[in-house]
Formats: C-alpha cells, structure tokens, sequence
C-alpha cells in the first residue's frame, strides 16, 4: 500500500468524526457581515474536500455548499498576473512581505515608503494586482480570469455569485478609498473604479470545496494538473504563491497557522480555506463562521487536528 493509499484508508475512517469535533467552536465565530450578501451563509457548516492525485477524493461534512472565493482568489490572479506581465513588473507595483495587519487595512501605505502594498494577498496588494491582468477593458480582463480559474478547477461551469458580486460592489467604501490612494501612491494604472470591478469579479467567483481542492492539487504538483497531466502554471510562479500563502495567506494569523499546521494555505472571509500537502493532496474547507482575523473557526481547528494526526506539517 503507498503512502497516499494508507492516509487515504486511516482518514477516510476519521474524517467524519474529525468534522464532528470541530463544528461545535463555530458557535465562537460569526459570519462575515460587512458584505451584506455574504450574512445569509449558515454558520454551524464545515465540510472539507481532499482530493489526491489519481483524483481519488475523501470528503466530509457540508462539501457540497456553494460560496464565493474571496480572497482565496488573490492567489490566482496574482499567478495570472506573474503570467501576463513578469515578476519584475508585478514586483514593482507589489512587497513580499507579511504586514501583520488586517487584510483590509491601509495604514502602512501611507506609514511606509514606497507606499506599495506590502504583499498581493492583502486587499490592497490584490487591488493592484488587478489592474496587472492583460485585457483591453474590465469584462476582457474578469473573463480571462474566469476563464484561468475554470482552467485550473477543471470545471467550466464556475461562474460568478452576482449577488455578492453587486452587494459587495455597493458597500466597498474601504476598498475604494484603498483604490484611490493606489492610485495617488502611482501603484494602479487606468480607472480606479475599472481596476475595483475586476476584483469585486474575482472575489464573487462561486465554488465548492471540491472546486477548491482541485486547483490547490494544481499548485501541490507545481503547475502541472497531475490528473490530465496539462502545465497550466510555470513552477517558479507557483513556487512564489505557495511562499505567499506560508507567509500571508492567512491574513495576521499565518504565523499561527504555519505552527499549528504547516501548510501553505488562502482563506477568504466566506469561510472557505484552500490548501495543500505538496507533493500529495489539494484541499477544499469550508465553514462560514469565522474568528476575529477572518479565518473560518471551525475550518482551521479542522485543519490542526488533521495535520497534527497525519504529521502533515512541512516544518
Ligand atoms: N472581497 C473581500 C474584501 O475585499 C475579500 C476579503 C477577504 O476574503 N479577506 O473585503
């Protein structure tokens, strides 16, 4: 039996129970409420997805709920932009550092000189790397990213959550405020408001958990599908996101979840978490209810105790 077949067989065995445990600390968490459409997401759900290479897949819980990706989307556009335009054009507009801050927080652009975003997966390092995608106008530049995005969840039907998409779109203050300093901070080419369309797009992407292990096994394998054995990603770009994710991806609390878990992982306020054994398994978690660093609850606890039973850390 290979290694992948024997945590297959143990996990299958827990997997369920594991959900079961976990779901009760939802009740310490709350659903994210400052994008008025995302407040309808139930908060007592987690379900998690892990999908292997050969496309054998372990699933438990309420997997089969829809949500939108928020800023587990960061992570792709930011490798759609480093395939569009190069690092060193995407690292002019953009740090690589942690800022340990909140994801919607401002202040070092105005604290620190240059005033660029400290890293892509903060709002306002994803902004500016929306304005990085190739495209003549917005809806060339979402469909594209649309397109990538389907690409790579080897599902065409991914679509956008309209609903989420206008109600966040009609509460942004913060994020349009955020824009306009960009731009005065000479990070954001073009129209403010065109660069903001494209990333409300982006966020409001509808998934699964499924859909999210799938392109997390994209970036365990480096790039390469291992299903289809299709390239979608140069190595050194998904080397770069997975650094990212390490370091950033969980908002302020990546430290922590470098300690407690030790993988590169995305989480978006819609409860969602992508991430991945490298080498081995994509995954896709859900559980709305979040902690007050936005990070799903329920999905994290999830995540420390199947990586502390299976010894999944990288570190
Ligand atoms: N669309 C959300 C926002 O801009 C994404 C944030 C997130 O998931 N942390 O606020």
């Amino acid at each position: 039996m290979s290694d992948i077949d024997k945590d297959f067989t143990i996990v299958q065995e827990r997997l369920e129970d594991w959900v079961k445990t976990s779901l009760p600390c939802s009740a310490n968490g709350r659903v994210a409420a400052y994008i008025p459409e995302l407040s309808k997401a139930p908060s007592d759900a987690l379900g998690i997805y892990i999908l292997d290479k050969q496309g054998q897949a372990l699933s438990a819980g309420d997997c089969g709920l829809q949500f939108t990706m928020q800023s587990i989307s960061k992570v792709f556009t930011l490798i759609l932009a480093l395939m569009d335009k190069g690092e060193k054009a995407v690292f002019s507009k953009v740090g690589m550092e942690p800022t340990g801050d909140n994801f919607n927080s401002m202040l070092k652009l105005e604290l620190v000189r240059p005033g660029i975003p400290f890293n892509p997966l903060i709002n306002a390092g994803a902004i500016a790397i929306s304005s990085l995608i190739d495209g003549v106008s917005p809806a060339e530049k979402s469909a594209r990213v649309l397109s990538f995005f389907r690409s790579l969840a080897s599902n065409d039907s991914l679509d956008y959550d309209e609903d989420v998409y206008r109600s966040e779109s009609e509460t942004a203050n913060l994020n349009r405020s955020m824009g306009y300093l960009l731009k005065d901070n000479g990070v954001l080419e073009g129209d403010v408001d065109e660069v903001l369309d494209v990333y409300f797009r982006h966020c409001s992407i509808n998934v699964n958990c499924a859909d999210l292990s799938r392109m997390a096994l994209v970036l365990a394998f480096d790039g390469a599908d291992p299903i289809t054995g299709e390239r979608l990603i140069p190595r050194r770009y998904v080397q770069i996101a997975k650094t990212f994710m390490t370091t950033c991806g969980m908002y302020n609390a990546s430290g922590e979840f470098a300690i407690q878990v030790g993988l590169p992982a995305k989480s978006g306020v819609s409860g969602g978490i992508l991430t991945m054994v490298p080498g081995r398994y994509g995954i896709g978690v859900v559980g709305p209810a979040l902690n007050a660093k936005g990070n799903s609850i329920a999905g994290v606890q999830l995540l420390e105790t199947i990586a502390q039973e299976l010894d999944w850390s990288l570190f």
